[in-house]
């Protein structure tokens, strides 16, 4: 099927990864997160829209009582350069006082959203706070943040598929795969 931004599907670029290796670091995730938080009950907040597959699958994967919640920060747009800016338009709906929040974000680039929404978070109490990122590409980085739990480390290339969009399209794909 064919639509205005090309071909679904692969990508030619260097950067394939396939559904399996995927579900199977979503398992490992889930794995380490189940260990650490029995008992605890954590909070799993994901960033809109990129992060929504990642944190579907990485919640049922887990498998322990914890509770869930949703925010976004504005977009790039259609543009894939970050503008330096990040803004908060969809706030969460539950407190963070007393909880073990885990943020779950599809790609930390060049840190600058991860490094907002951490000092964003923080500033609401939460007993604990750490992060998931399905992807992150460490030469893109300009500000230093920490993932405590990381999908896949990858080089710089503008990847799409798995809940990540190309121009909006393509988030359904269940891989992740790169333009060249
Ligand atoms: P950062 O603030 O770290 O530069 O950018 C983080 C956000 O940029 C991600 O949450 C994602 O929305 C977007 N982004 C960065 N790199 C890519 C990419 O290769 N593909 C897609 N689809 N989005 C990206």
């Amino acid at each position: 099927m064919t639509s205005k931004a090309g071909q679904h599907g692969p990508g030619s670029g260097p950067i394939q990864i396939s559904q399996e290796q995927v579900q199977a670091r979503v398992q490992e995730i889930a794995a380490q997160i189940r260990s650490e938080y029995q008992g605890r009950e954590p909070h799993l907040i994901c960033v809109l829209n990129g992060a929504f597959m990642f944190h579907a699958d990485l919640v049922r994967a887990v498998g322990i009582p914890l509770t869930v919640d949703f925010l976004q920060t504005s977009s790039y747009g259609d543009a894939k350069q970050s503008s330096g800016e990040v803004k908060l338009v969809k706030d969460l709906n539950f407190p963070l006082s007393g909880r073990h929040v885990i943020l779950i974000e599809d790609i930390v680039d060049t840190g600058i959203t991860m490094h907002y929404l951490l000092g964003y978070l923080e500033g609401r109490g939460p007993a604990s706070l750490k992060v998931a990122a399905l992807l992150s590409k460490p030469s893109r980085r300009r500000i230093e943040v920490p993932v405590d739990y990381l999908g896949f480390t990858i080089p710089d290339a503008f990847v799409y598929g798995y809940g990540l969009d190309r121009s909006q399209l393509d988030r359904n794909l269940p891989f992740i795969t790169s333009q060249e």
